[in-house]
């Protein structure tokens, strides 16, 4: 690991101490992350040399839930080129909830690859001819990035499996309109293991790096994503990323980010850094409450609105 800015780290140990006592909100009650320990709290910041600086239990692996839909969306961009792509998922923010179960009445497709109906069709267009290749392939992708290799957390996957009837029927709802690559239920495995893949606060900062530094892993010659994809994907991360409070964070923090169930936020200052907050309580719309509050403070204190 490379040596951390020493300024930095300061700023980051001061912020987790400024958030700590707060406790709004509850954590996800899928048993993996209920049963959490609820006072976690990291962020790590990872620059495009690779350089390393992280606050809090910033090495303890958790679930990548839906910040998984940004890479793997950018890997079927990969697989398949985006003008494929966009002919089965839009690049429209819904303002609508994650797990909606609806497509855009005129075109039949998903809204767009960051909620759950356009990343079970993003998964199904990594392509492989099975759930378990897909898997793979995404693991190889995210554990490149990671720097380390990366394993699907099987609790969280088979509780997730047990009661994944939403996600089913937005997968069959997909089926009766396009093309799916696969029947809905090796698809929604297939989606359901992706999202149950682990790393810690420091590896999650180390992909959105990945993506600051426009597709090559950051102190590496690993060029993992093509420039232009990367590019496409930050502009949806940056409209959609944050589900239905994706206005609200685009007009405070102004970042291309992406949050998941498990409490993790990957964010990217395009050019700088890759940043990730873990904090397993959730709001409303199922972001971080502690690492919506740490990212505000960050796109103020340091200045990284895209806007700015
Ligand atoms: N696996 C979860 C789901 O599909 C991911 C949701 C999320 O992190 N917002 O419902």
């Amino acid at each position: 690991m490379n040596s951390p800015d020493r300024d930095l780290q300061g700023y980051l140990d001061q912020l987790i101490d400024d958030l700590r006592d707060q406790d709004d909100g509850e954590p996800n009650p899928l048993p993996v992350h209920a049963n959490a320990d609820l006072s976690r709290f990291a962020i790590a910041v990872v620059d495009t040399d690779g350089n390393v600086t992280a606050s809090g239990d910033a090495e303890f692996a958790f679930p990548i839930q839906s910040m998984s839909k940004a890479f793997v969306y950018a890997l079927a961009i990969e697989c398949l080129g985006l003008a494929e792509v966009n002919r089965y998922i839009d690049v429209e923010p819904s303002g609508e909830a994650f797990n909606r179960i609806a497509l855009d009445p005129g075109s039949n497709r998903p809204a767009n690859a960051m909620i759950n109906a356009g990343a079970i069709t993003a998964h199904s267009l990594v392509t492989g001819p099975d759930a378990e290749h897909r898997v793979d392939r995404i693991l190889a992708l995210l554990s490149r990035m990671a720097g380390r290799d990366l394993a699907v957390n099987e609790d969280c996957f088979s509780q997730e499996m047990e009661d994944a009837h939403r996600n089913l029927a937005i997968a069959h709802m997909l089926k009766t309109v396009s093309e799916l690559p696969d029947e809905p239920h090796g698809v929604v495995t297939g989606y359901t293991r992706q999202c149950a893949i682990e790393a810690s606060t420091i590896e999650y900062a180390r992909m959105g790096a990945t993506l600051a530094n426009r597709g090559v892993v950051p102190g590496t010659e690993d060029r993992c994503l093509a420039e232009e994809h990367v590019r496409h994907v930050l502009g949806v991360m940056l409209t959609c990323g944050m589900y239905d409070s994706a206005g609200d964070w685009v007009s405070t923090v102004g970042l291309p980010a992406k949050s998941g169930i498990g409490g993790g936020i990957i964010g990217v200052v395009p050019g700088r850094c890759g940043i990730a907050v873990h904090s397993p309580r959730l709001d409303q719309h199922g972001n971080s409450v502690r690492g919506i509050l740490a990212f505000e403070r960050m796109s103020e204190d340091l200045g990284l609105h895209v806007l700015r």
